[in-house]
């Protein structure tokens, strides 16, 4: 089967198109025919390589895709041949006491896929049952590939982590990326009221068009942690920030939070470390939480509301399976708003 994988770690040159072997299935498995799939900066990273990861290689890349059921195991009852499918890019072992009280993301072996296991950017992809859902007849492939990851992370980020209730104020950073610009959406969906920073004219009207109330330019507005406060929330602060930035964005998100505010961090796309200015911390008794993916619950609660239509993933730009390479190069660019996906059938 046509795949984009990699023989070795090192920079975009070293994604490969060519052949490799269609996976077998086992018992508790299925085979997909990937119709999309859909980038997300783990790739970037699983293909760069950090100490710890050991790759067999060739490897195959891509955490997100949708597609069609073509084989399944003989212990599988959920699924049938030709079922229309999304899935769930984190993976758990499905045995142990995390997995099964719930709380897949606290697995020893949890994992996402295309990070240690072949991903979706391949004509064929194997995963077992668990990590895959149904999709509506009418509902389109290329959607059903550019939601699970961002809206799985963003939608934990919000209701588990932050505990979003009607009316607050939601600060998000960097509306374009995938991350953020579900987090809109969800924050909208839950009745918050949303501010969110951005780097064009352009993207400043898309993320107005997701249903963000106040769109702020941060290459044109350096510093704009006092006209939050004084302009855009009457002097209230912000309730919960959104922030998978990091390095740059940290401690303006601390100055933002109003007392017991909420920071949840889910990455660091700019870089994992910063000066933070603690005092803040103590004195505004905030809360700062960590999430990462989600548990199998909160997904299959996000993507009813994605497959209903009630939240709907935006895609920026579609590029076939041989410009994988191209496509990769695009998002490490960060012009993107929205998905970035690939046809791959
Ligand atoms: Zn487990």
């Amino acid at each position: 089967m046509k795949a984009a994988f990699i023989n070795e770690h090192g920079d975009l040159e070293k994604i490969q198109i060519g052949e490799v072997d269609v996976p077998e299935v086992s018992p508790n498995d299925v085979l997909i025919e990937t119709k999309f799939g859909a980038l997300n900066h783990l790739d970037l990273f699983v293909i760069r390589g950090w100490p710890g990861l050991t790759l067999s290689m060739p490897h195959v890349i891509g955490a997100d895709g949708s597609g069609i059921i073509k084989e399944v195991g003989s212990e599988v009852t959920t699924l049938s041949q030709g079922d229309r499918i999304t899935i769930n890019p984190g993976l758990s072992c499905g045995k142990c006491e995390m997995c099964l009280s719930g709380q897949q993301v606290f697995c020893k072996q949890f994992s996402i896929l295309g990070e240690n296991k072949w991903g979706t950017f391949a004509q064929y992809i194997k995963l077992p049952e668990i990590s895959v859902i149904k999709i509506p007849k009418d509902y389109p492939f290329d959607k059903a590939a550019a939601a699970p990851l961002t809206f799985l992370t963003a939608w934990r980020m919000l209701t588990t982590q932050a505990k979003i209730k009607h009316d607050e104020f939601v600060f998000i950073h960097g509306s374009g990326g995938g991350v953020s610009s579900a987090a809109i959406l969800i924050a909208k969906y839950l009745g918050a009221k949303v501010i969110a920073t951005t780097s064009t004219p352009e993207k400043i009207e898309k993320a107005k068009e997701l249903g963000a109330d106040h769109v702020i330019n941060y290459k044109e507005m350096k510093n704009y942690t006092k006209y939050v406060y004084a302009e855009l929330t009457n002097g209230h602060g912000i309730d919960i920030v959104i922030d998978n930035i990091g390095q740059a964005t940290f401690q303006t998100s601390i100055q933002l939070l109003r007392p017991e505010g909420r920071l949840i961090t889910c990455g660091v796309t700019s870089g994992p470390f910063t000066k933070i200015n603690i005092t803040n911390i103590f004195r505004k008794h905030l809360e700062i939480k960590g999430s990462t993916m989600s548990n199998q619950g909160e997904f299959r609660e996000v993507m009813q509301l994605v497959l209903e239509g009630k939240l709907n993933p935006i895609i920026d730009k579609v590029y076939p399976l041989e410009k994988v390479r191209e496509a990769e190069k695009y998002l490490s660019e960060g012009n993107q708003f929205g998905k970035v996906l690939i046809d791959v059938f």
